[in-house]
């Protein structure tokens, strides 16, 4: 049974006034109208009537698409009027929105407080400075401190979207990103390695070479490093990568696109890979061997591998990848894939 199900209601942002060299949105939004209030509240009688009786214990409306609060004031209340009267007759528990860290402000989140938001998600993409200005996202680092820490003064909670592959990143910047997004105590975050969409500035750096877009295996390596930071200090990730089928367009309109299919499944299952090989080589030097099994050696004959049932996908890998790694690295080895309901999401262990 499902336990949380979300309304998507996509805002394109007409009249935004920034030009991020990855987004395509301008060209996009010329021929997307806005959506209305009642247009708001027929997206979610249509999702509603397919989500409810089936045993959900949690129905949020969020309304996507980055720069909600750039909005004029009147046109954010006519929306938030439709998703909280819903939440009124408890037909949602939660109302959630994405915007920019500049376009937080006091009476913003006032009027966000007032029809019942529950979570603002800020587009922040990343917090070296460099990164920013070549990606011309037209705010600061700082500005995004001031705004998360407003938002959570206002006692909402707090999710962060980071980019991966952003021009004059690395993996070191997209690290100490994720360090600085750990500070602020965020609820949420989501990781997004950089696709290059037609018709935006970065399709034209790269076709100049003035670009290098992330390889597939930079893309799994850098948001499973910025994944474990992440998630250490008890961030919930609720995204890892986008699907062509989540952006807004056509898919002729993807000229890079770094995520390999099931992207969040390779990079847990890199985690899980890891963290089983780590307890694993732990195990054989207390029994006096470092590395590989060999014969006479101390290294256990056998061991299983155990997560929580949501997890067993990511353990035995995309593909059985881990199986057959584990398989061939150790062939001595006599290998049990388990589950245990008793341990924490994304924890693997090794016992003998
Ligand atoms: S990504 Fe940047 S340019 Fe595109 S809508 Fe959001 S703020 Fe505006």
């Amino acid at each position: 049974m499902k336990e949380h199900a979300i309304i998507p209601i996509f805002i394109p942002h007409r009249g935004c006034p920034h030009d991020c060299v990855f987004c395509n949105q301008k060209a996009i939004t010329r021929t997307l109208p806005g959506v209305t209030p009642a247009e708001a509240e027929g997206i979610i009688e249509t999702w509603l009537s397919t989500l409810e009786g089936r045993g959900i214990s949690r129905i949020e409306a969020a309304f996507y698409g980055g720069s909600f609060t750039g909005l004029p004031m009147e046109e954010q209340a006519g929306l938030l009027a439709v998703a909280h009267s819903y939440l009124q007759r408890q037909r949602i528990q939660s109302i959630r929105l994405s915007t920019r860290p500049d376009f937080i402000s006091e009476p913003v989140l006032e009027q966000l407080r007032r029809y019942g938001v529950g979570t603002v998600e800020l587009g922040v993409q990343s917090f070296d400075e460099e990164v920013l200005a070549a990606s011309r996202r037209g705010h600061s680092a700082r500005q995004v401190e001031e705004a998360c820490g407003m938002i959570q003064s206002f006692g909402f909670r707090l999710g962060i979207q980071l980019m991966i592959g952003l021009p004059e990143d690395s993996h070191e910047k997209c690290l100490e990103s994720a360090r600085r997004a750990v500070r602020l105590r965020p609820d949420d975050a989501r990781l997004y390695p950089t696709i290059v969409l037609e018709g935006t500035e970065l399709a034209r750096l790269w076709r100049q070479g003035q670009y290098q877009p992330l390889s597939p295996q930079e893309a799994i390596r850098t948001t499973k490093d910025m994944y474990r930071i992440l998630q250490d200090a008890g961030v919930n990730i609720i995204r890892v990568g986008l699907k062509s089928s989540d952006l807004v367009g056509k898919d002729d309109q993807i000229l890079v696109h770094p995520c390999p299919p099931a992207f969040r499944q390779l990079v847990e299952g890199e985690i899980a890979r890891e963290d089983l090989e780590a307890q694993l080589e732990k195990l054989a030097q207390a029994g006096g061997t470092a590395g590989r099994d060999r014969p006479g050696s101390s290294f256990p004959s056998a061991a299983v591998f155990s997560c929580h049932p949501d997890d067993f996908s990511s353990m035995v890998g995309n593909g059985k990848r881990n199986r057959r790694y584990f398989a061939e690295k150790y062939p001595r080895l006599s290998l049990r894939f388990a589950v245990d309901e008793s341990l924490p999401a994304m924890t693997f262990r090794v016992s003998i």
